[in-house]
């Protein structure tokens, strides 16, 4: 393949946007190479500017779960402009999606929309510390909660050590306040509570992690961290920016049965539009501005055309009772697929959940950020670029899940399959 229009569109942007891209993963630095520049998409396919077409695995990081341009979702945002793009007054719209997004969802009264999942899970913590008047929050290692300072948060040495900033900006007396668990270890977590004695406001937690390649919950973790909140007063955050609408209807909470008491959401419920929304019980959203003394607020936040794409998204999933088990079949069928095409060659691991499915050159299991980085190696980084050649495209990083589509057709999985099959290491 060739991507000569690419390379100079590349060459082009970095003159005038910092590495060539408005978000850091799209510049390929996990993989080396030039990224493409994609001129449209349709269903589950991306053509990019020198015409080449993949089949798409990334999906716009999510959002995309029934395919690129959904036609009600397209006509629905046409309508909508036509009508005025933005007016910074209530309109009847939100209440609709909230409705909607409100009797999908287990255990939530009320829902804030905001601009995306960085902004939601900003908020989320604000919320949770104005409800609970303590100002520090535990993190999992690996867990991505958007970009906001609070999150940007590596580990120091000792369990109960306070967290070191990892970006430049981030200040220490904001990182005194994030604690770093290890995913997967309900006793981590525990030991944390026990050296903060109530001064822990909430425990964030991607509930399916997707941001260190897909890593699950293990049985009965989840429960746990969900036990020791409720034993320390302290509220769970499912950040399901990720998972909200894309394990099923009512999410990650609906899939483990699992109760939150915030839930954040981006990425699907936007139909690909910028969205992010947190919702909780009525009694914890009471908090919030202008019923309650904890201030957040947006002028773009409810956007017309951004509603109407969510809501026509959230209609869909709502009105297709089998969507969530044809994703399933798909992604079943894809990862047995995968560990047939790759038997034998490399040492692999592919880990699942719904729809979400990450293959790590790794030998042994990955249950958490640690056993994630044993696959950041050149075996994903050929495997990456022959995949891209052959016209499948999958996410630029070792640490990315993979989202499947409900556009994607068998023939479409068993190219996919062969052309792993094809991968020479
Ligand atoms: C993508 C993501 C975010 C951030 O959402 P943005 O819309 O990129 O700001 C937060 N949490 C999780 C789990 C995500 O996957």
């Amino acid at each position: 393949m060739e991507y000569k229009r690419s390379s100079a569109l590349f060459a082009e942007a970095q003159k005038v946007i910092p590495g060539g891209v408005n978000s850091p993963v799209r510049a390929f630095k996990g993989v080396g190479g030039t990224p493409i520049f994609i001129k449209e998409a349709k269903g589950a396919y991306l053509t990019d500017e020198d015409g080449n077409q993949f089949i798409d695995y990334i999906n716009s990081w999510g959002p995309m779960i029934l395919g690129h341009a959904y036609e009600p979702v397209v006509n629905a945002v046409i309508e909508k402009t036509k009508k005025g793009t933005s007016f910074g007054t209530p309109t009847a719209l939100e209440t609709e999606i909230a409705e909607l997004a409100v009797s999908m969802v287990p255990n939530i009264d009320m829902i804030r929309f905001v601009n995306s999942g960085t902004e939601a899970c900003m908020s989320a913590i604000r919320l949770a510390r104005g409800y609970t008047k303590r100002d520090k929050i535990i993190k999992f290692s690996g867990c991505y909660h958007g970009h906001s300072d609070s999150f940007l948060i590596a580990a120091g040495s000792g369990l109960s050590t306070f967290g070191v900033p990892n970006s430049p900006g981030v200040t220490q007396g904001t990182a005194k306040d994030t604690l770093l668990a290890q995913y997967n270890d309900a006793d981590n977590v525990r030991e944390l509570f026990e050296a903060n004695k109530g001064e822990i406001a909430a425990v964030i937690i991607e509930p399916v992690a997707g941001n260190m390649g897909c890593v699950p919950p293990k049985a009965g973790f989840l429960e746990a961290i969900r036990q020791i909140c409720t034993e320390n007063n302290a509220l769970l955050i499912f950040d399901e920016v990720m998972t909200g609408f894309r394990l099923a209807k009512g999410g990650a909470q609906a899939v483990f049965g699992i109760k939150a008491d915030i839930v954040c959401f981006g990425k699907v419920i936007g139909g690909g539009l910028p969205v992010g929304a947190f919702a909780a019980r009525e009694e914890i959203m009471a908090h919030l501005a202008p019923l309650g003394p904890v201030y957040q607020a947006g002028t773009l936040s409810g956007n017309p055309l951004a509603m109407a794409a969510g809501y026509e998204m959230l209609k869909a999933l709502n009105n297709d009772p089998e969507v969530y088990t044809r994703l399933e079949e798909k992604t079943a069928y894809l990862e047995k697929g995968i560990k047939e095409a790759l038997k034998g060659k490399v040492p692999f691991t592919v880990n699942r959940l719904g729809s979400m499915i990450s293959v790590f050159f790794a030998e042994n299991p990955v249950y958490d950020f640690e056993t994630a980085k044993a696959a950041d190696n050149p075996y994903f980084k050929t495997f990456f670029h022959s995949l891209l050649n052959q016209g499948i495209y999958i996410a630029p990083s070792s640490y990315e899940t993979w989202f499947l589509t409900d556009a994607l057709t068998y023939e479409d999985l068993d190219k996919s399959i062969e052309a792993i099959a094809k991968v020479e290491f």
